[in-house]
């Protein structure tokens, strides 16, 4: 079958959750039998969201391969199950970069370069280079932003130019808004139609729209929308809140919008796809009741910062039968003293990943406190390392003990800049990142959690490492060091062993759990975590 190609754009308001109708599409589409890929398309500047505060975009989310990219891509993976690359995430600085590479090698041939043919050509080019690689069916494209932005313009000239000559392999679906106002009691279809004008006026003419909506749409006001926007009725789906974002799969299911897609697409739809392990998921999702309560020891107070984590949790809670309530807990305000009360109540913590000096002493306290009280605790990245850095100081008595990302003075440094950093300059898309071997010792509880595996492939994103001169002295003072990476001897995973269920990892557990393939550590950690109730 000829590729098709499905682009998804917003409009009236950002946060509408393209990412979620593109990753339930995706998924629908596959769970017909089609091999697809998501891919997202985002019209900033930055090469890729690598130096992002996560208070601009939220957590920065990385490939199998190493690319670091937006937090949509997390859900395409943990909707579908597939492995995106660098290639499923694009931005305008990405674009632009290759373009005048290209000119200063005189590519061009003496050309003026414009936004139009140039940059536009090379967004066509990298919407259609993943199924150049592989022989995809569809290829589904997120356009981050909203219409009206003007950053936006050459994403949306590429999209019109490629639907000409895709003909029907081609189609848009536009997501926007349907707000509520109380005061009139009514719902307003107003900005829906003037956002598909604006498409319109840019030369697309969406065939399919998705309305989000806090309120149910009467069929009166849909056929209005459609009536005013040249879209067929049944090709006007609503996409109203929803308990989980899992449950956005069924929703899209029950309102045909795989079928419409495949029906403008020329392609009979026939039966609907039954999705069973996804429907036997949310069943158990529904009937656990049993709460665990998870506290997130971090300093970024934004939901988005921790996306992945709160969603393996919560992938692990499901088969575990628990529901899992994740609480931010600011490690910035965490102090010896009041540490009992901030992590009281609390069947486990995750010390989560970051950058920088800010409330990592908070981290510390709160692994002390994790590892005397014997409260579950799982460190990831920077996490790990703050274990480590309270065990070096309370067990084996390195008062001083630090990492250099933090201390670059300090004698003990047990957290050391991996050899390789030590030239780097560039900050962009330098760390250590992408997916790396670790080989689990045997007897470990690292290696029974993974179920008795020799040796993973996880996925890292850091700078700094475990100093393996101190290596011997945290072993012999009981914490294990019981993943190390086979070709370069670095510390994956520190453990300990007499605890009940202490394990840092300086890889990302959370980038590769999904919806019906839970992370076998996560999974481990929440058995912890509920211990025999
Ligand atoms: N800042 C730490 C490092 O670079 C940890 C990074 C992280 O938690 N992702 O090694």
């Amino acid at each position: 079958m000829e590729t098709k190609y499905i682009f998804i754009t917003g409009g009236v308001a950002s946060s509408l959750g393209k990412g979620i109708i593109s990753a339930s599409l995706g998924k629908l589409l596959q769970a017909r039998g089609y091999k697809i890929t998501i891919q997202k398309f985002d019209p900033y500047i930055n090469i890729d969201p690598g130096t992002l505060n996560p208070y601009e975009h939220g957590e920065c989310y990385v490939t199998a391969d190493g690319q670091e990219t937006d937090l949509d891509l997390g859900h395409y993976e943990r909707f579908t199950g597939i492995r995106t690359t660098r290639d499923n995430s694009v931005t305008t600085g990405k674009i632009y970069l290759s373009v005048i590479e290209r000119e200063r090698r005189g590519d061009y041939l003496g050309k003026t370069i414009q936004v139009v043919p140039h940059i536009t050509d090379e967004i066509k080019r990298r919407i259609r280079l993943n199924a150049s690689k592989e022989p995809f069916d569809f290829v589904i494209t997120e356009i981050g932003g909203t219409i009206g932005d003007i950053e936006g313009q050459p994403f949306l000239e590429a999209i019109r130019q490629l639907r000409w000559e895709l003909g029907r392999n081609a189609l848009n679906i536009h997501l926007t808004y349907v707000p509520y106002l109380s005061a009139a009691g009514e719902l307003k279809t107003k900005p829906t139609q003037t956002s598909v004008k604006q498409l319109q006026g840019l030369g697309i003419q969406p065939e399919v729209l998705v309305l989000r909506t806090e309120h149910d749409l009467s069929d009166d006001l849909r056929a209005k929308v459609a009536h005013f926007c040249n879209v067929e009725v049944e090709a006007v789906i609503q996409s109203q809140d929803l308990s989980s974002i899992y449950e956005v799969p069924l929703n899209m299911l029950r309102q045909g919008l795989d079928a419409i897609c495949l029906k403008k697409m020329g392609i009979e739809p026939g039966p609907p796809p039954e999705l069973k392990d996804w429907r036997s998921f949310l069943e158990r999702r529904r009937n656990a009741l049993n709460v665990l309560t998870i506290g997130l020891v971090g300093k970024y107070s934004l939901q988005d910062a921790y996306k992945s984590i709160t969603e393996s949790l919560t992938h692990a809670g499901v088969y575990r039968d628990r529901k899992v309530k994740a609480v931010f807990i600011n490690s910035e305000e965490i102090t010896a003293d009041n540490v009992a009360d901030r992590l009281e109540g609390l069947d486990g913590i995750v010390i989560c990943p970051g950058f920088g000096h800010r409330g990592i002493e908070g981290k510390i306290i709160a692994a002390g406190y994790a590892r005397t009280r014997d409260l579950p605790a799982f460190g990831i990245c920077l996490g790990m390392q703050m274990m480590v850095i309270e065990y070096s100081r309370n067990v084996l008595g390195l008062k001083d003990a630090d990492s250099m990302e933090m201390n670059p003075v300090t004698p003990h440094n047990v957290i050391d800049m991996m050899e390789e950093q030590k030239n780097i300059t560039n900050l962009g898309g330098t760390m250590r990142l992408g997916a790396y071997n670790c080989r689990l010792a045997e007897g470990s509880k690292a290696r029974a959690a993974y179920g008795g595996a020799d040796l993973v492939s996880e996925r890292h994103r850091h700078r700094y490492e475990v100093n393996n001169h101190f290596r011997d002295a945290l072993e012999a003072s009981g914490m294990k060091c019981v993943g190390i990476n086979p070709e370069n001897d670095l510390v994956e995973i520190v453990e300990v062993p007499s605890h009940r269920w202490y394990i840092g990892t300086q890889f990302h557990p959370e980038y590769s759990s999904t919806v019906l393939c839970p992370h076998p550590l996560f999974m481990d950690f929440i058995k912890a975590c509920a211990g025999n109730d």
